[in-house]
């Protein structure tokens, strides 16, 4: 699919990319396949990496590798709490990134000729460094635009909708249709506002890249594209779905279970639903409860991941009731980790119920999988929003997790006309993202451009 005429590939031999990935799958995932993507283009690949959940080195021979210094005691990279997690990395790599750079900008670095920096949207102070060697970067938005439009609007959407936040969760958030004031990000740690300050920061130093690239395609959110362009003036490329661009992801922090595929071979077409939550996702045990509840009173077959953690302080498989184990062992099979994007695409699958992370969403949305909605936080609820009513491919649970709607919803997607209806609209969508990556689609096109455009940094 990515063939560059030989032509093109000496004229980029020797150019070198620097990628800094945030540390955390559904950010790692996305990062990685840009650079297969740019390194098949014939570009040369360096990573920068934390020492907290570096991808392993062995799987990408053609990279060259960075390890940045951290700061994190081992205590610290062992909390839960992701968004205090994502604060101490911003303000412990800010040096270590500028030394590393400095380094590999260095004449005596033989690897070098260094061309841009393509950084994750939350390493906002990159820019800064980059800004300082002179040297173009450019911002990798790892979500959705639609959800990375709520976000620019966040200080604005607080003002206005924060003093009635808890008394008015359904009203319609005007600025933004469809999103509802319960879909507006909320970022509180307990650090009060340390979580929407780095956001702000994020928006404006991106503002100041020289190119934007977002895990999207055109088709899929055209008018939150149109939208972002009046905002963001500098060139920006969808080039997603990244990862139907390779075969099967070598990205993966977790190992694998392949005994999840050989339990869905022997399962009927179209008749399980695949439920995980993904990376980072936590719940206390009631809830857990809930969701074990709602899945046995659906009788419908399942593929769960409980991932370890997903309950906090629980050992695996003991945060679920006996009783739950005993009444589904003949149609549920539980893994700690799957292989997602092969589990979307088996044909026993007939329905994801996920958090709506985004990588989780594009990759249902490219198996033509219909989803049932669970968002935590952050840009998971505008995700699940678009899921529901704009694409109209999926089921957002409003309640939270109750065993009822649970059961309801699953009975919706699986068996009744709903479903089958949701059904056909994602193979629609998941047939443009097929053509888009072809010659000729709108993906492919960005991708040429972005190429192109890295190209003129070298004249
Ligand atoms: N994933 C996986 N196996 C699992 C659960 C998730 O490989 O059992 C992958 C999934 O394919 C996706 C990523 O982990 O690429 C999760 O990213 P997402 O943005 O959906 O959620 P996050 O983990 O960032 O909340």
């Amino acid at each position: 699919m990515d063939s560059p005429s030989s032509a093109n590939r000496q004229r980029r031999n020797g150019c070198r990319i620097v990628l800094f990935p945030l540390p955390f799958q559904g950010h790692i995932n996305p990062m990685i396949q840009l650079a297969k993507i740019l390194h098949s283009r014939g570009f040369s690949i360096s990573i920068f990496h934390t020492r907290y959940n570096f991808p392993d080195p062995s799987n990408y021979p053609h990279f060259t590798f960075h390890l940045l210094s951290d700061g994190l005691s081992e205590l610290e990279a062992s909390t839960l709490d992701t968004l205090r997690l994502v604060k101490l990395l911003i303000a412990n790599c800010v040096e270590p990134f500028e030394q590393c750079l400095a380094q590999i900008l260095s004449p005596d670095d033989l690897i070098c000729r260094v061309v841009c920096v393509v950084s994750d949207a939350m390493w906002y102070f990159t820019q800064a460094a980059a800004d300082k060697f002179k040297i173009p970067r450019i911002v990798l938005r790892t979500s959705s635009v639609c959800s990375f439009l709520a976000f620019c609007a966040l200080p604005l959407l607080r003002e206005r909708y924060l003093s009635y936040m808890d008394s008015k969760m359904e009203a319609a958030v005007l600025e933004l249709p469809p999103i509802k004031v319960k879909d507006i990000p909320r970022l509180e740690t307990h650090d009060g506002e340390d979580m929407y300050r780095a956001i702000e920061n994020m928006v404006r130093e991106t503002k100041k890249a020289s190119g934007l690239v977002f895990n999207t395609f055109q088709e899929l959110e055209e008018p939150e594209l149109a939208k972002l362009q009046e905002q963001f003036l500098m060139p920006t490329f969808t080039i997603g779905p990244f990862h139907k661009r390779f075969s099967a992801a070598s990205t993966s922090l977790f190992t694998q279970d392949r005994s999840s595929i050989s339990w869905l071979d022997a399962q009927a077409p179209g008749s399980v639903l695949y439920v995980s939550f993904g990376s980072i996702a936590a719940m206390d045990q009631q809830k857990m409860n809930e969701m074990a509840w709602g899945l046995a009173d659906s009788m419908q077959p399942f593929l769960w991941v409980v991932r370890p953690g997903l309950v906090r302080d629980s050992e695996w498989l003991a945060m679920l009731p006996d009783e739950f184990l005993e009444a589904t062992h003949d149609r549920g099979y539980i893994v700690k980790w799957a292989p997602q994007q092969e589990v979307l695409s088996h044909p026993a699958v007939g329905g994801f119920w996920t958090h709506s992370g985004w990588n989780s969403t594009l990759e249902s949305i490219c198996e033509g999988v219909p989803m049932i909605c669970s968002p935590f936080f952050g840009d998971q609820m505008v995700n699940s929003r678009y899921v529901n009513d704009i694409w109209r491919i999926g089921i957002r649970l409003e309640k939270g997790l109750e065993r009822g709607e649970i059961r309801d919803a699953v009975r919706r997607l699986m068996v009744e006309r709903d479903g089958e209806e949701m059904r056909q609209r994602v193979m629609c969508l998941k047939e443009k993202a097929g053509f888009c990556l072809n010659s000729g689609g709108s993906s492919y096109e960005a991708l040429d451009a972005l190429v192109d455009f890295i190209s003129s940094f070298t004249f």
